[in-house]
């Protein structure tokens, strides 16, 4: 890869060779041009003027007149054919030099297949689960962006191409489905699935309500509304709600519908119905893939940063399963990543050196609990507190993740 990168690198050098002193062949035809364009120029001034004398003091003269005239059009030949050679010269050389760098260069780069220079290569194990990952992932976000489709085929195509579980495509393609309605202003198909009482069912009547407003239908707002709003925070006593529907009222009232936050609302409305949609199918909300490569792109500071203190203090990488140095990372990329220092051996716990409660509630790794039960031989103190542990009454944890 380099040597193509160093080639690439010498060849353009070549190609821009005499760029810095403004002579590259194309310059050096757009100058001759340029200067043809001003002796034209000057030539039409000498004429200009000889056509003024012609008819003024030398109109005795027609010979001379037609003398100088015979030498502007000689002097004219000449420029042209001056500038014609050498222009032809110039676009020669460029397009040689050009097609020179193409075969050297170029098509040097296409001449190699990526797998055989790319040397961070996924092994083929991982490979697979990076697959499935894009699999997933257009599964879930890319599926509402194609027009109308028949949902089996799609089910089909989604496990031929991507080898997507059927059973986690049939929802995508369904969820797809209903976003695309959605986004055409019909909100019947969300309405049936969204459970009664939920934020997503009050955010759909105030979205169907901006509709009838839109449509400039007061009466059957007002209805739809006086219908809806009071039943729904009966029902759930969601009254601190009340003040997201005043504004639409006042609207009403004002007969406004400039203010209208409609493309606001509908994609509060697509991003409360996604969330519920994937909870309750078990679905992931975001794919795996967007997760890592956010993660990456996050921690990629740290990674140069790290890179920079590693050359200089010559220390090196130990833990292959950890990184070596800490990334913050917000809440939704970490929280389902269940993490635990045991507080005695200060270090995060593993399947080979699970966490382990003791009877006072108190967790510490399996390791330190050996070491202070010796092997589950004596009684011990906890660390944290002074209630007394045996080996025997401790139980493996598992974190759930919630
Ligand atoms: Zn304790």
């Amino acid at each position: 890869m380099s040597e193509l990168l160093g080639n690439l690198e010498c060849e353009y050098q070549k190609l821009t060779d005499g760029a810095a002193a403004g002579q590259t062949h194309l310059k050096k035809c757009l100058d001759d041009t340029h200067n043809f364009k001003m002796n034209i120029k000057k030539l039409k001034g000498y004429l200009a003027k000889q056509a003024q004398d012609a008819a003024g003091e030398d109109s005795q003269n027609p010979a001379k007149f037609m003398k100088r005239r015979q030498l502007a059009v000689e002097k004219l030949n000449k420029l042209h054919k001056q500038w014609d050679s050498g222009a032809r010269k110039s676009s020669k050389l460029a397009i040689q030099q050009y097609s020179k760098f193409q075969k050297n260069a170029i098509n040097k780069i296409y001449d190699f297949e990526l797998d055989q220079v790319y040397t961070n290569q996924f092994p083929p194990s991982a490979r697979k689960h990076v697959e499935s990952a894009i699999g997933l992932h257009i599964s879930r976000y890319n599926l509402c962006e194609i027009p109308e489709q028949d949902s089996e085929g799609m089910v089909r195509y989604l496990e031929n191409v991507y080898g997507v579980n059927s059973k986690i495509s049939t929802n995508f393609v369904e969820m797809a489905q209903m976003v695309r309605q959605l986004r055409q202003d019909n909100l019947d198909s969300c309405m049936a699935w969204c459970s009664e009482g939920s934020n997503l069912e009050f955010e759909l009547h105030l979205l169907k309500a901006m509709f009838l407003l839109q449509s400039g239908d007061k009466s059957a707002t007002y209805l739809y509304l006086l219908k809806s709003i009071p039943d729904f925070m009966t029902k759930t006593k969601k009254s601190f709600l009340r003040h997201r529907v005043a504004p639409l009222l006042a609207q009403l009232v004002i007969s406004s519908e400039t203010g209208l936050k409609l493309e606001e609302q509908r994609n509060k409305c697509i991003e409360l119905f996604t969330r519920e949609y994937c909870a309750r199918n078990s679905l992931p909300f975001d794919s795996s893939l967007f997760l890592v490569v956010m993660s990456g792109i996050m921690s990629f500071q740290f990674f140069i940063k790290y890179r920079t203190l590693q050359a200089a203090r010559h220390v090196d990488w130990t833990t292959e399963n950890e990184l070596p140095f800490n990334v913050k990372l917000p809440d939704f990329l970490t929280n389902f990543h269940p993490i635990f220092i045991c507080p005695v051996l200060k270090e995060e716990t593993t399947k080979e050196n699970p966490p382990y409660a003791l009877p006072c509630h108190h967790i510490i790794s399996k390791f330190s609990l050996d070491k202070l039960s010796k092997n589950g031989t004596c009684n011990f103190k906890c660390p944290y507190c002074p209630v007394t542990a045996a080996r025997s009454k401790t139980s493996k944890v598992n974190f759930v993740i919630l």
